[in-house]
This record gives structure tokens, C-alpha cells and sequence, in this order.
């Protein structure tokens, strides 16, 4: 059976650093399949989906929502990762059958297809404006990424692990990541210890495949082998799109403008960036929408 995908929160050091680890292998397989993407573009797509469902989980209210856009300057397009609190996450890439060579040391080439840009956070914790963040992309590998959002937008220094590789069967072997932040008490010291310790780790996929138990897993990166887990919660790729929203978007465009693209297509259709899922309107359904 499959293992499931998992992410489980930690407080190391009686609380001075909190530690989020995550195995989302199903999630970014099941990214690919859907959208028959590319290697690169699956890793890229895949670092920035651990990374903002680790964000996710940062949200206080299971109805807190999340959005994290990079529009980058290179041929993917944007990304697109939404999630909730529950971590029912979707993500998208404008063009997800993008490839390129990999790097002359055997690495897919994620820099090379995003090539700068932005990256903006949403968060919609149910205030009346949603809160805004955005940095530019300093490195393009995503993982340094999020690291300078974290220590430019929200002052929260952080250490950001991301990776997703393949197996010589070219199927997605792991995906995975995690998230080291110091808290207001952190010693000195413990950060010190923790930054040699993850100075020396060049692959999270093979620490991941290597060690094969993420408890251990969070023992390693902090050295704290009396390390609490304080959360357990089991993330999916799951798009929460539905006839009514889609209805509300046709009527956003307005009834002339929404008549005259059935006419001119003789059907009404609209997918879903994240599923790929149509909903076809009939002529009378549009009109319907505007009693
Ligand atoms: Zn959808």
C-alpha cells in the first residue's frame, strides 16, 4: 500500500525552535499526472506546494486560506498554489509541459524555467482586507526563495529544505521539505548548532529516502533527540471547484458579454486551471444566471 503524505509539526529545545516536516509524494505525483507536466516544471510547481502547504499549516483557523504566486520571468508561466488550515491544497503552472536540459551536474534545471520574478503570499484569515506579501525571487530554486520572503516580508527568519526528485523509472520517488523557525527564545547557541547541522545536508529527498521516518527525520535537522511532536495532519491535492463558483464568475462577465461567447463557440465552457475539470453551460443555463 502507498504510504500517505504527512506533515507533522515539532517544538525542539523546550520551544525555542519550531520544525515542520512534510512528505508530499502523493501530492506532487498527482500534480504531474493531472497536468502531464514536465519533470522541471513538476519540481518547481512540487517546492512551491510543500512550501506553501507548510504555510498553510502556519494558519491559525481551519477556514484561514492561503495563495502563493510566483510570476516568473522565464517560460513555466505562474504558479499558482491555494490551500486551506485542513491542507486540502491545488496548484497550477501556466505551461506545464515546459522542459530544458538539466544542469551540467545532473540537477533539473528549476532557475533556469522560472528566471526571476515575484513572489506574492495571500492570506485571506477572514479580516476584511486579505493580508499581502511579496518579495522578489532572489535565487529562482524557490527553497532560497520562500527563506528571504520569510526573513523580508514577515521578519521571521527561517530555514526552508524543499525537493522533489524521480526515480530512474521517471516517476516522482519523493517530495518533501521542511521548515526550521526559531522562536523569540532562541539561544544563540541552539541556532548555531541547528545551521552547522543543515549546512552539511546537500539533498532533503535523500535525507528523506534515507532515513525513510520523518520522527528521526526532525531529530536529525534540529539534533535534539527529545524533540515534541506537537501535530500530526495528513495533506491532499484536492481543487475545491464547484458549478456555483463558476456561475458567479459568468456573471461577473455580464449577460451580453457571456451570450456572446456561447455564439460565437456554439458552447459555453469553462475548466478549472487547478483540475482541469469543464463545465459546460447551455445557452438557456447563461441566461437563466441573469433572471
Ligand atoms: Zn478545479
Amino acid at each position: 500500500m502507498k504510504q500517505k503524505d504527512v506533515l507533522k509539526k515539532y517544538l525542539a529545545y523546550d520551544n525555542q525552535v519550531r520544525v515542520f516536516v512534510i512528505d508530499a509524494t502523493n501530492m506532487v505525483s498527482n500534480f504531474r499526472d493531472l497536468h502531464q507536466a514536465s519533470n522541471v516544471v513538476t519540481a518547481a510547481v512540487g517546492r512551491t506546494l510543500i512550501a506553501t502547504t507548510i504555510m498553510a499549516d502556519m494558519l491559525k483557523n481551519d477556514s484561514d486560506r492561503i495563495t502563493v504566486q510566483i510570476k516568473a520571468n522565464g517560460p513555466i508561466g505562474n504558479i499558482v498554489v491555494c490551500g486551506d488550515n485542513t491542507l486540502n491544497m491545488k496548484a497550477y503552472a501556466t505551461n506545464p509541459q515546459v522542459d530544458i536540459a538539466k544542469k551540467s551536474n545532473g540537477k533539473l534545471d528549476v532557475s533556469g524555467i522560472v528566471c526571476g520574478g515575484k513572489l506574492t503570499v495571500i492570506k485571506d484569515i477572514g479580516l476584511k482586507e486579505p493580508y499581502v506579501g511579496m518579495c522578489d525571487l532572489v535565487s529562482s530554486e524557490i527553497a532560497e526563495d520562500f527563506a528571504y520572503y520569510f526573513a523580508t516580508s514577515e521578519q521571521t527568519p527561517c530555514a526552508v529544505f524543499l525537493g522533489v526528485n524521480f526515480s530512474k523509472e521517471n516517476i516522482v520517488q519523493k517530495a518533501c521539505g521542511y521548515i526550521i523557525e526559531p522562536l523569540p527564545d532562541a539561544s544563540d547557541e541552539v541556532i548555531t548548532k541547528i545551521e552547522n547541522i543543515n549546512l552539511n545536508i546537500s539533498s532533503v529527498t535523500n535525507l528523506m529516502l534515507d532515513i525513510n521516518n520523518i520522527d528521526e527525520v526532525a531529530k536529525f535537522i534540529t539534533g535534539d533527540e527529545n524533540i515534541k511532536c506537537i501535530e500530526e495532519k495528513e495533506p491532499l491535492l484536492k481543487c475545491d471547484c464547484n458549478k456555483k463558483r463558476i456561475e458567479k464568475t459568468i456573471i461577473a462577465l455580464g449577460k451580453d458579454d457571456a451570450l456572446k461567447i456561447y455564439d460565437e463557440n456554439n458552447k459555453f465552457e469553462v475548466c478549472c486551471h487547478f483540475c482541469n475539470k469543464k463545465y459546460c453551460f447551455s445557452r438557456e443555463e447563461i441566461e437563466r444566471l441573469f433572471i
